[in-house]
């Protein structure tokens, strides 16, 4: 099997399943609220942990909040902030080109009332900063809302250039990064970055599906969305999971050591696979300066989801448009968006990477596409 979706998911690890089933021990498994030594026990081994994934992530602990998932994080950061801050500003700023997590809070937003302003971005995938720094400057913006790495094209956010516009036009505005394809792929220091909310997943680092992680900056109030027990400062209600609170560790700790070295891997792969597709007339669509781990192409003369079940039958998995809304047989609005026309983008597939994936999987992968083009090219 070659697997080249890890946009999508990825695989747990060794390190993470020893992880998760030494979580689930007998004298680990009391509730981290309970009084007793089973739950002091569990309550002890929870709070290291959240020790260590704020450690590095560069974070301070009160700052760390276990979710369920990414999703789950954006709801909390980009509607918990506008409920709980009324008077900070109607207007949020975006792109079209951010995940359905983002985007469809901001369509909940809009429906309440708010005016959400959707900068243009180019074919870098990039937003437009004049218009950016336009909007900062009417004085009314409450949160703006960015993506690190589009999980469609790898197009990296210019993160500095937008920090610094805001530091100088609109300090007051608060920051929400989805950083879920970047974690892991490039060094994240939450407080370096500038942003003051933060969102992450497990399952794209080789953790488990079922936790992902919010960062909101000491001093940024929000209302949480699971009320309950108070649980996690009360910012997320609910038994903690020390159990996937692990994985998410593991696969940090795992991810965060050799990340230079994976990086490397990937960039080689992706570099030979550009070189060799676009010598087969396949159009590669990620930016030139996307982060490697994503390589967006349109094949000539095959549909998106064609040419995913032609590579289905060598064994080979990739995506069409990003797996949550891939049923629903739509062209990637991100591609659209971005300007690139609909027949180039109705013949798009998503190769994603890990860093396990080796060269002789991509030299596969291309005698498979050879393969793919002899037998199922219609002839014109
Ligand atoms: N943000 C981005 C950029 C993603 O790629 C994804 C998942 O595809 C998410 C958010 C949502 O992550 P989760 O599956 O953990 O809810």
């Amino acid at each position: 099997m070659i697997y080249f979706d890890n946009s999508a998911t990825t695989f747990p690890t060794e390190r993470v399943r020893a992880a998760c089933s030494a979580a689930l021990a007998d004298d680990l498994s009391g509730n981290p609220g309970s009084l007793h030594k089973l739950g002091v026990a569990a309550n002890t081994a929870y709070n290291d942990c959240l020790a260590s994934v704020s450690r590095l992530l560069g974070a301070k602990q009160t700052e760390i909040v276990f979710t369920s998932c990414a999703t789950e994080s954006a709801n909390t950061a980009i509607r918990g902030f506008m409920s709980r801050n009324k008077r900070a500003g109607n207007t949020i700023v975006s792109t079209r080109t951010e995940h359905k997590a983002t985007l469809e809070c901001l369509s909940y937003l809009e429906k309440n009332g708010y005016n959400v302003v959707y900068l243009p971005v180019g074919s870098d995938g990039k937003p437009d900063l004049a218009a950016l720094e336009e909007v900062l400057t009417k004085g009314d913006c409450a949160l703006m809302c960015f993506t690190l790495v589009n999980n469609e094209t790898g197009s990296i956010l210019p993160n500095d250039e937008i920090v610094k516009i805001k530091n100088r036009v609109s300090p007051s505005t608060v920051y929400y990064l989805d950083a879920v394809q970047a974690l892991g792929k490039m060094r994240i220091d939450l407080h370096k970055t500038g942003c003051d909310m933060c969102s992450f997943s497990g399952h794209k680092i080789h953790g488990v599906k079922g936790v992902g992680v919010l960062y909101v900056r000491d001093g940024v109030r929000i209302d949480p969305f699971v009320l309950g027990g108070g649980q996690q400062n009360g910012m997320r209600s609910g038994t903690q999971s020390l159990v996937l609170a692990k994985s998410f560790e593991a696969a940090l700790e795992e991810a965060s050591e050799g990340i230079e070295e994976s990086y490397d891997n990937v960039a080689s792969i992706n570099a030979y696979l550009r070189k060799e597709l676009a010598a087969r007339k396949a159009m590669i669509l990620s930016p030139d300066d996307a982060l490697p781990y994503v390589l967006n192409v349109s094949f000539d003369g095959f549909e998106s989801e064609t040419m995913l079940h032609c590579l289905e039958i060598y064994d080979i998995f990739v995506s069409t448009v990003s797996a949550c809304s891939s049923k629903s047989k739509k062209v990637s609005y991100v591609l659209l968006e971005s300007g690139v026309p609909q027949k180039i983008a109705a013949n798009a597939v998503r190769i994603s990477f890990s860093r396990y994936n080796t060269m002789a999987e991509a030299e596969e992968f291309i005698k498979c596409v050879d393969d793919i083009y002899d037998k199922f090219a219609v002839r014109k």
